[in-house]
């Protein structure tokens, strides 16, 4: 790991990760390092993610080190837990598959550093059930790890034998939420719980449970060894170190691209990307997911990190840009997210149930030609309505990106209702 060309900006998709489950070849180009060290001084791997400012790259950006002080001074009760969150199930994102199949010692190792960082003895690989290439490398690459002398090393450190766990998900994407998933993996249908209890205190069977994504524990090894002013100094300002972009839609060279955060969506798109397919002019960018604002050609120089993008009423989320081109219609393309977050809605909070599936009903109808002001009167009201009334982000979302389209978009909507000549 140490031999890391200075040049490169690649941390996470460095060749010398994109071994597969290999655990010899992956040992001999350095891995492993980081345990020993976590070993040796589990306070020091803590503070250097703090110095980091490693944030949470599942979609949050929320600071990873004050999930981990919080998690790290409770007691076990009798067990502590991490969940290496690898749901992903978002339209546009599929960072998360990539490091599981080609780099699971990877994460691996950045997941035996925090348990050791945080003195947690069960660590549980929560992964997507569709991901069959994922699952199949951490299977080989885990039997591997319980066999070595990194994991009988860790245990020892914390003094009890540390357990690694594979769990698949439940295939919903709700699951993927941090108390959906514990709901899961207790062995209950994923609904996200009410908080408080926090899981920091009570998460997994009672027990102080961490929970983070799996491109957020990648990097943790990488810090342990190289250093937080390392990582830092990887980013452009305001950014801190790299991320994963998910780049897909009407782009030439679609993938999945590890840049400096605070890389433009210019450079993105076009210097990487290759630009728009056909040579189309740029119309739009669903980002984050499509549970964010959209983009618009005006912010092509926005620099793609969590500061930027919150100054523009937008979120980075788990980093993903759906590009979309002129000639495409916002409101078919709106339509069909809003039908994803109905279908994936729990059901358990009323606004959330009723809402998200009225939004669907009315695009639909709009989109269809069937539609009338009114419709567009009571989306416009949802979108003040729902927001934080629900106990998960995803009725938010869904009424952050109809909000974002009208902000955009209004002339479009208000075309389709006209060629339905309805009122
Ligand atoms: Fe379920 Fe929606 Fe409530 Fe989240 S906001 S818990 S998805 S009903």
């Amino acid at each position: 790991m140490e031999p890391m060309n200075p040049k490169t900006t690649l941390v996470l998709l460095h060749p010398d990760q994109r071994v597969g489950a290999n655990m010899q070849r992956w040992r001999q180009l350095g891995g492993g390092k980081a345990i020993i060290l976590a070993v040796r001084s589990p306070a020091a791997i803590l503070e250097q993610v703090k110095q980091a400012e490693l944030r949470g790259l599942g979609g949050s950006g929320f600071p990873a080190w004050k999930k981990w002080e919080a998690v790290a001074a409770e007691t076990p009760k009798p067990d502590k837990y991490l969940v290496v969150n690898g749901n992903e199930d978002e339209p546009g994102t599929f960072k998360d598959r990539l490091l599981l199949e080609e780099t699971p010692h990877q994460v691996i190792e950045g997941a035996v550093t925090t348990a050791l960082a945080v003195g947690a003895n069960r660590v549980v690989f929560y992964v997507n059930p569709d991901l069959s290439r994922s699952l199949a490398a951490m299977r080989i690459a885990l039997e591997q790890w319980k066999s070595s002398d990194l994991v009988e090393l860790a245990s020892t450190a914390l003094g009890r034998p540390l357990e690694l766990l594979l769990a698949p998900g439940s295939g919903h994407y709700i699951g993927g939420e941090e108390t959906a998933a514990m709901e899961w993996i207790e062995g209950r249908f994923p609904f996200p719980r009410g908080k408080p209890p926090y899981p920091a205190q009570s998460g997994i069977k009672g027990c102080p449970t961490l929970i983070n994504n799996v491109e957020t524990l990648a990097y943790v090894s990488h810090i342990a060894v190289h250093g937080a002013q390392w990582f830092r100094d990887l980013g452009k300002a305001p950014g801190l170190g790299t991320k994963l972009y998910s780049l897909s839609g009407d782009v030439l060279h679609p993938g999945v691209y590890e840049l400096p955060k605070g890389t433009s969506l210019r450079e993105l798109i076009f210097d990487h990307g290759g630009g728009l397919l056909s040579g189309k002019p740029l119309k739009a960018v669903f980002t984050g997911g499509p549970s964010s604002t959209l983009l618009t050609p005006a912010d092509l120089d926005v620099a793609l990190d969590f500061e930027s993008l919150k100054a523009r009423g937008s979120n980075l989320g788990t980093g993903a840009m759906i590009v979309v081109s002129e000639g495409t219609g916002i409101v078919k393309r709106v339509a069909e997210y809003e039908r994803f977050f109905a279908h994936s809605s729990c059901g358990q909070c009323t606004s959330c149930k009723t809402g998200t599936a009225t939004i669907s009903r009315l695009l639909d109808r709009i989109d269809t030609g069937r539609g009338t002001m009114s419709d567009l009167n009571t989306l416009k009201n949802l979108c003040a309505m729902l927001p934080g009334s629900g106990r998960c982000h995803l009725v938010n979302g869904a009424a952050m990106l109809l909000d974002s389209a009208f902000g955009h978009f209004n002339d479009e909507f208000v075309q389709a209702v006209a060629k339905s000549g309805r009122s």
